[in-house]
């Protein structure tokens, strides 16, 4: 049997004595292949075998199978560019964080780490201290880091005519394109500070953002760092400010002050220990980025 090009598609059918199997090879890129792509940038090939009529009479169906090409095939230029722009905020916020002065001046104003509300943080030698009365700032560390992110890349893209990176908690969905500035919440993934388990955006955000696939696998590797030293940190119990141990997980109130939600939420609201796990989780992400881009994009 021989298979047609088609254009986008390869198509060839087959008669047997039963009837016509048609073969279909087509190929798609992005996230659950919703986007429609030539075979060569395709992240996926999708063979479809069309059963002939005779067979369907008798409850044969149709036969799908998706392959995925690993490491192979160039990527959409449309896929690149996204994962360029998400490699350059993730770099950037990655050295925000990291900002020995930034980090300073948030020591100096007991900033919390990712929750302006919170009225503990567990140092690095995993005891519990208490912020002092009244220092809750406006902005958590996490807010700091990502509004100094955001307007840095804001005058550098905007000088070069791209659209504007949103910022989001822990990662970051671009703004359609040609809209400056957009935010939009609850467009990432997470981790629960309680249970550690990773929250991965919902289908319809990715759907709506439309998402590419490497996107989700690089946002997954940074979200499963934060997993990783949540469970460390929650499997203990921790010492507090005042000489006693206990574990929180969750726990309401300690000495009559709303507790942490665990260890872990505990232990981010110190911006030193918060911008050690946003590093590490972004270096993680910032490697899945840079290896699709040296297997799978021109320059
Ligand atoms: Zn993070």
């Amino acid at each position: 049997m021989n298979l047609q090009c088609l254009g986008d598609s390869f198509e060839g059918a087959e008669t047997t004595r039963v009837g016509t199997f048609v073969w279909r090879i087509s190929g798609q890129s992005g996230h659950q292949g919703l986007l429609q792509a030539g075979i060569a940038s395709a992240e996926t090939l999708t063979m479809t075998l069309e059963v002939p009529a005779e067979l369907k009479a008798v409850g044969k169906a149709d036969r799908q199978t998706v392959l995925e090409r690993t490491g192979g095939g160039r990527a959409a230029e449309c896929i690149c560019r996204r994962v360029r722009d998400e490699l350059e905020w993730a770099e950037a916020i990655r050295d925000a964080y990291a900002d020995k002065k930034a980090l300073a001046r948030a020591k100096a104003t007991a900033m919390r780490g990712n929750n302006s509300k919170q009225s503990f943080y567990l140092d690095n030698n995993g005891v519990l201290h208490k912020f002092d009365e009244g220092t809750a700032g406006e902005l958590s560390y996490l807010e700091d880091a990502e509004t100094r992110t955001g307007e840095a890349l804001e005058k550098k893209w905007a000088a070069e005519g791209e659209f504007v990176a949103v910022k989001n908690q822990g990662n970051t969905a671009p703004a359609q394109s040609g809209s400056l500035n957009e935010v939009q919440s609850g467009a990432s993934a997470s981790t629960d500070p309680v249970a550690c388990k990773v929250n991965m955006p919902t289908l319809a955000r990715v759907r709506a953002n439309c998402t590419p696939a490497i996107v989700l696998n690089a946002f997954s590797s940074h979200e499963n760092v934060h997993a990783a030293t949540c469970r460390k940190m929650n499997n203990r119990p921790i010492d507090t400010w005042d000489g006693y141990t206990i574990q929180l997980k969750p726990r309401a109130e300690i000495r009559g002050f709303a507790a942490p939600s665990s260890n872990y939420d505990a232990y981010m609201q110190s911006p030193a220990n918060l911008a050690a796990d946003e590093v590490a989780a972004y270096t993680a992400e910032i490697g899945v980025y840079t290896e699709f881009i040296k297997k799978r994009c021109d320059g």
